[in-house]
């Protein structure tokens, strides 16, 4: 593998994928002093103040990094695959940092490195407003050398930034993280609206869930962002969120440790993908829930 070049502020980026978490990011580093050229294949995401390449090729070339901020692990092979890779001089760091699936990235990480080309997965947390505020976890998978040249633009986007192992183990990483996270928020949905019929009410019972032994980051962040207000509005996606928890549940089985419970509330993520409307927020678990409880008229 070529010398990697730490990415510092001023150098050449190419970013594909500037949707709910894209643009926030991209714009972090054009603030920081990078010199970003985003695309999108849907021309209406535009963020303002980054400027806009015709195509991902135009995006890339001469680029001194490339981010991808894209939905899934097809996503990154059609951008990448056939032509982009080859476009990459040697030693161009690419990082994908949306939550793919961790053998695909191995395979696609092999192919880059015949040509010279490493590549990172740097998968995050941290939601909408993280991206807004540079304040997300970083979970870095890959060669040390490359992850150190990208350090700096990572230390744009996040507060906490970790170098987890080898190329793939971060988006491995991430994946379990949204299996924990969306069984949280599952379960906490199913409390609070037990509790509600119960005769609680919701505000108070999280102030006390807050404070005791129930707390998770649904209880703490979710719920009173985004639910309890009703407003849903987090930009993360149910469909993305159920993509995460197959990769997941199917990382544990391949692991030969399947999870009982994970793949249980997989199955119920998936029922409320299907039920709830297309382009729901994952927020709308307790929606869904709702609209169970009321179509059994129990
Ligand atoms: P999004 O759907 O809002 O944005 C994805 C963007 O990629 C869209 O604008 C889409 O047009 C673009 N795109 C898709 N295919 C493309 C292609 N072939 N070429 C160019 N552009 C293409 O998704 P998001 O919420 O920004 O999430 C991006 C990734 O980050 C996903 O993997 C998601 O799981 C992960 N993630 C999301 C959040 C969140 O809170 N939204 C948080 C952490 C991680």
């Amino acid at each position: 593998m070529s010398d990697v070049a730490p990415v510092v502020p001023g150098a050449a980026v190419g970013f594909i994928g500037l949707g709910h978490m894209g643009s926030p990011m991209a714009r972090r580093l054009v603030a920081a002093g990078y010199a970003v050229r985003g695309f999108d294949a849907n021309p209406a995401a535009r963020p303002e103040g980054v400027a806009a390449a015709r195509s991902a090729t135009a995006a890339v070339t001469g680029a001194a990094a490339v981010v991808l901020m894209l939905p899934d692990s097809a996503a990154v092979e059609s951008v990448l695959t056939p032509g982009l890779l080859e476009r990459l001089a040697p030693g161009t760091p690419i990082v994908d940092m949306g939550s793919s699936e961790p053998a695909r990235t191995r395979a696609l990480a092999e192919q880059a490195a015949k040509l010279g080309v490493p590549l990172v997965d740097a998968p995050v947390s941290g939601g909408v407003r993280g991206a807004e505020r540079g304040t997300l976890t970083v979970m870095a998978g890959g060669d040390p050398e490359a992850v150190a040249a990208l350090r700096p633009l990572f230390g744009v986007l996040g507060t906490r930034v970790l170098h987890v192992g080898p190329v793939g183990a971060g988006h491995a990483l991430k994946a379990l993280n949204n299996l924990l996270s969306a069984t949280h928020l599952l379960v906490s949905s199913e409390a609070v609206l037990a509790g509600r019929e119960f005769g609680l009410d919701p505000q108070v019972m999280l102030e006390a869930i807050n404070g005791s032994s129930g707390r998770s980051g649904s209880t703490e962040d979710k719920w009173p962002r985004f639910m309890l207000n009703r407003r849903f509005d987090s930009g993360f996606g149910v469909g993305l969120l159920l993509k995460d928890l197959r990769i997941a549940a199917g990382l544990a089985r391949d692991a030969g440790r399947p999870c009982l419970l994970g793949e249980a509330a997989v199955e119920l993520w998936a029922r409320a993908a299907a039920e709830l409307p297309a382009g729901a927020d994952h927020t709308e678990i307790v929606r869904w829930l709702e609209l169970r409880h009321d179509e059994k008229g129990d």
